[in-house]
């Protein structure tokens, strides 16, 4: 897995060291992961320092990077633990530091930390201007608004192109309702506050009207018997912009998700991979892969010049998803064949999907009976056994089941 790093650059989300590994399995440049602290994806598992270090440690052999978000809104008493972070992350390798704040730029300048700067979606960059004042302060690359049309972002590239500042854009995952995560329902609602990495998403859940005098009554705002959902964003999808936001110059890539799972992470950069790479690939055949992971219906967005109803999903609220994750193939070959780690009960003679870090789409007929790797015969296995894949596949490509 030895690659020269591309320009421009895909940048997958790492929540875990297993979700850092599998994004640069499927061939992401750059993975970006959040620490003990300071990393708003407060349950994203995370990775302590130690793990870092050999999550850095693994992106760098095989030459590419690795980002760390620090892109919380630290409260004052909170700059001194967050720049004891930055000092061990500097010295860890980090390539970079993913902040939002301000103050947080300001202090890591003053306390000598040398370490490239990226200024997180959280910050809501909306203009030339602003990226250009961010240049100022020696910020190396802003990631700008999801709020933002094409037309918008092609501005702002030709405004800041001599400034030598690096632009990013989103081109895929779940969105906020209001500015990125700029939102105090959760606060309100749950006491968990998103500004603080702690979202429960309830602009996901449905909602009744209920009048003051009658308690306990709740009137429905449903249009039809299955609710209402009425912040409900659909996941945005950038797959038809790719060609337009690589001619305008656009640096880095980024996919969304570091809550996902694995199938998720293989899955959607393995996509905006060879979207990336110029593989000419149908609107059509990008939504049925996409359909294979949980979804709640595909948008593209603010980058048309604005959004509509038909950007939110207001009927439903559970993403849905065409297929099941039901193994993956580990980095252990024997004589027998392919080992396969299952991850959801697979069946002895059934057919899967199987999906290759490379990109490759095939199906496999599982054996009938099912064989593990110590000799037993079985009608089904489930997690955690390892059982014999029917033919040689590569390790970390994916079997999944059609529904
Ligand atoms: S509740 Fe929804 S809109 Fe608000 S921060 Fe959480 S995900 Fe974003």
């Amino acid at each position: 897995m030895k690659e020269v790093l591309a320009k421009p650059e895909l940048t997958a989300p790492g929540g875990t060291l297993e979700k850092l590994t599998w994004a640069a399995h499927y061939r992401a440049d750059c993975v970006y992961f959040g620490t003990e602290f300071g990393s708003l994806r407060a349950y994203a598992g995370n990775l302590t320092l130690d793990e870092a270090a050999n999550g850095l440690d693994f992106l760098h052999k095989n030459r590419k990077k690795g980002f760390v978000t620090l892109n919380i809104y630290p409260f004052t008493n909170e700059y001194k633990k967050l720049i004891d972070i930055a000092g061990k992350l500097k010295e860890i390798g980090a390539d970079a530091l993913i902040v939002a704040d301000m103050g947080l730029i300001f202090e890591l300048k003053k306390a000598g930390i040398n370490i490239p700067i990226h200024v997180s979606t959280q910050a809501n960059t909306t203009s030339s201007q602003t990226v250009l004042a961010y240049r100022q302060l020696g910020v190396a690359r802003v990631n700008l608004a999801r709020e933002l049309s094409f037309e918008q972002i092609k501005q702002i590239r030709k405004d800041t192109k001599d400034s030598g500042v690096e632009l990013e854009v989103f081109i895929h995952g779940a969105v906020c309702f209001s500015y990125s995560g700029r939102c105090a329902i959760s606060d309100y609602l749950t006491g968990r506050r998103a500004n603080r990495g702690e979202c429960t998403h309830p602009c996901r859940w449905g909602y009744s009207l209920v009048e003051e005098s009658r308690p306990g009554e709740f009137i429905p705002v449903f249009e039809d018997e299955r609710g209402q959902y009425l912040f409900n964003s659909k996941d945005l999808a950038l797959f038809e912009y790719v060609e337009q936001l690589k001619e305008i110059g656009i640096d880095s890539f980024k996919i969304e998700g570091r809550m996902k799972s694995v199938h998720y992470i293989a899955s959607i950069v393995s996509l905006y991979r060879q979207l990336l790479d110029g593989k000419k690939i149908s609107p059509d055949e990008c939504l049925k892969l996409l359909s294979r992971v949980k979804n709640r219906g595909y948008t593209t967005g603010f980058m048309k010049g604005s959004i509509t109803p038909d950007d939110y999903s207001t009927k439903k609220s559970q993403p849905k998803s065409a297929a099941v994750f039901v193994g993956d193939i580990v980095d252990e070959q024997i004589e027998a064949g392919s080992v396969c780690h299952v991850r959801n009960k697979i069946f002895a003679g059934e057919k899967l999907e199987v999906l290759t870090p490379t990109g490759e789409i095939s199906e496999i007929t599982m054996p009938s009976p099912l064989k593990t790797a110590d000799g037993q015969q079985l009608e089904y296995a489930n997690n955690p056994q390892k059982i014999i894949a029917g033919q040689k596949l590569p390790a970390y490509a994916i079997l999944r089941r059609i529904i």
